[in-house]
């Protein structure tokens, strides 16, 4: 009964993040056997803890790097590679959902009954298939990329983050660098249209956006934001990094042999999350250095901060992050 209403409680949740939370919590409160639940991301080819259940207490966003007994990591870290439940103490999984690469790790010390194994099987195909649904929820139909729903509350998250990282910098935080916020615009796209129609316009936005997931790292957020225009999310990088993803991936596009376009272009602008206190501000900015880009010869990319420090653009006052743009 108890399980029913956590799957109840679960089935409120609408984002994959916050339904794979609950299933930790559910899985340490109601199955005796689980003594530490743990959510794992992979990342430059180790795993770091980003939610940890232990003794009735639900931590998150640490990011700390997994270091538990070495024997049961061991096991552990075999169960993960192999992707599915093993025989003996722990046992692991990779959650089979399109938008978080996440793994769950189970660590008990007896063996759970026939029925406990069966339970938690089950529970967690049920949050696997949620989870998939809400991903499609979550993306845009012609690239399967994120759509502009999920923007800003992920945009949301980074200002929190940076908030937070100024706030705890003695603290062991995964994330060194800032996170920042790119919008891409394709060059005169409605030339496209008008000289090869629609479907092969369309055909031009799935291109570009497969390009996007080769060029950028699979931690990297991407949205498609609206007709032809992407945006991208991207962690954990300083200035000079930033600049170098985007204009690789600005050069890349404008060398791509598309079918029958003689060349293709984009224009990027671009600012850095940290303390502009609203989705609605951080768009601003970069949609400001996206203009600049277009007006000053497009196929190229424009950084915000540093087109202010040039006098090449007035800051525009907060409030006008108010407006709501979702
Ligand atoms: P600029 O370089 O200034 O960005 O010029 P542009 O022509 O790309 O800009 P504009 O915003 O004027 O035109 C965008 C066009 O994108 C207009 C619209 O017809 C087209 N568009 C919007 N959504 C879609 C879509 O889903 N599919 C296709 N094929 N075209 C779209
Ligand atoms: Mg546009
Ligand atoms: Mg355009």
């Amino acid at each position: 009964m108890q399980l029913l209403e956590a799957i109840e409680s679960i089935s409120r949740q609408r984002s994959v993040e916050t339904v794979e939370l609950a299933l930790l919590q559910t899985l340490g409160q109601n199955f005796s056997e689980v003594e530490e639940a743990l959510l794992l991301v992979e990342h430059d080819g180790r795993l770091w803890i980003s939610s940890h259940w232990y003794a009735g207490r639900l931590c998150s966003s640490e990011r700390l790097e997994l270091l538990i007994d070495p024997q049961r990591l061991l096991v552990a870290r075999e169960a993960l590679l192999e992707g599915h439940a093993r025989e003996g103490d722990n046992q692991a999984w990779r959650l089979a959902t399109q938008d978080t690469p996440t793994q769950l790790l189970l660590l008990s010390g007896e063996q759970l009954h026939e029925d406990g194994q069966r339970a938690l099987r089950s529970l967690i195909t049920i949050v696997e298939n949620f989870s998939r649904l809400l991903s499609e929820k979550n993306r845009d139909r012609l690239t399967g990329l994120l759509n502009r729903h999920q923007l800003e509350e992920r945009i949301l998250h980074a200002l929190a983050l940076a908030e937070d990282t100024a706030l705890n910098q003695e603290r062991r935080s995964r994330q060194r660098h800032p996170s920042w916020l790119a919008i891409l615009d394709i060059d005169h796209f409605k030339q496209i249209n008008d000289n090869y129609g629609h479907l092969f316009g369309d055909e031009v936005l799935l291109l570009v956006s497969r390009l996007m997931i080769d060029c950028f790292r699979r931690e990297d957020q991407l949205f498609r934001y609206g007709g032809e225009e992407f945006v991208i999310l991207l962690n954990d990088l300083d200035a000079h990094e930033v600049h170098l993803v985007l204009e690789r991936f600005r050069h890349q596009l404008s060398e791509h042999d598309f079918p029958q376009l003689k060349s293709l272009t984009i224009s990027i602008g671009y600012t850095r999350i940290g303390h502009q206190g609203s989705a609605s501000a951080v768009l601003g900015q970069a949609d400001q250095a996206l203009y600049w880009a277009k007006q000053n010869g497009r196929n190229r990319l424009a950084d915000y901060a540093q087109l202010l420090d040039e006098g090449q653009l007035q800051s525009v006052p907060s409030s006008s992050g108010s407006i709501d743009l979702f």
